[in-house]
């Protein structure tokens, strides 16, 4: 039984007083109420101390949004999985559409940084997805089949998550059908059983991320082989995340 992810991905948003107010709020709502989801927070780095405080003793856990390969070294400007760690952080979203967009991060490069977050002890959250123009072209499966043959670890824990975000659903507005969600899902199952066995291929999550929101998180979430979100826009506002975790079903 896969317990469900709810992951918030705050990008490049935030400064020390909201962003630890939300993470605090969220932590309160998570200690009083038992969640029935996993939730996790990735808060652009400036925030990822003040938010390990704001959600110290709390289920909420924390995550980053990138890492280096390297452990450590002359790399100005970068985060190492280590020092990832250090801050309290449990996961790291790798290859998201935005980073490989705006930094040219290539399916080589996203495998490299999963292996580096396994050294440093973190659970990576890899995102795949099509283009607009690439699923109008009818070739979504089998560019999302490339990316998963290339971006994940040669051998994956079963703690691993993938997830599949539609470049065309992120920030849009437009939400992948219900039925089109349920085909990729279906499909990326179907590639972590072949690629890693029966086992470890039926726990590692499958994520969906692009547009999620309180409105359309249930139906989303009923879908076969969903087992959470990642959530951008929404995540910024409390209600609504803490409301996309409570439609889990
Ligand atoms: C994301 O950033 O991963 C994302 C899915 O964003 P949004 O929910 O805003 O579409």
């Amino acid at each position: 039984m896969r317990r469900k992810l709810i992951a918030g991905n705050w990008k490049m948003n935030g400064l020390r007083a909201g962003g630890t107010a939300l993470a605090g709020g969220l932590a309160e709502k998570a200690n009083a109420e038992t969640p029935i989801c996993d939730f996790l927070v990735c808060p652009p780095a400036h925030l990822l101390i003040p938010v390990a405080d704001a959600i110290s003793g709390s289920p909420v856990a924390l995550g980053g949004q990138d890492c280096h390969v390297n452990a450590s070294g002359a790399h100005t400007g970068d985060l190492s999985a280590e020092m990832l760690a250090d801050t309290g952080c449990s996961f790291v979203v790798l290859g998201h559409s935005e980073r490989r967009a705006d930094h040219g991060e290539s399916n080589a490069l996203v495998r490299t940084k999963s292996a580096a977050a396994e050294r440093a002890g973190l659970t990576a959250i890899i995102c795949v997805g099509e283009t607009a123009e690439e699923r109008k072209a009818g070739r979504a499966l089998e560019v999302i089949e490339k990316q998963i043959r290339e971006s994940l670890p040669e051998s994956a824990e079963a703690s691993l998550v993938v997830a599949y975000e539609p470049v065309w659903a992120i920030g849009t507005g437009l939400t992948a059908t219900p039925g089109d969600v349920a085909e990729v899902h279906a499909q990326i199952r179907k590639l972590l059983i072949e690629l890693f066995g029966n086992d470890t291929g039926n726990a590692i999550r499958i994520l969906y991320g692009g547009s999620v929101k309180p409105a359309n998180a249930a139906e989303l979430m009923a879908v076969e082989n969903v087992d959470g979100a990642l959530v951008g826009g929404a995540s910024l506002k409390l209600d609504d995340f803490w409301a996309i975790g409570r439609s889990c079903p």
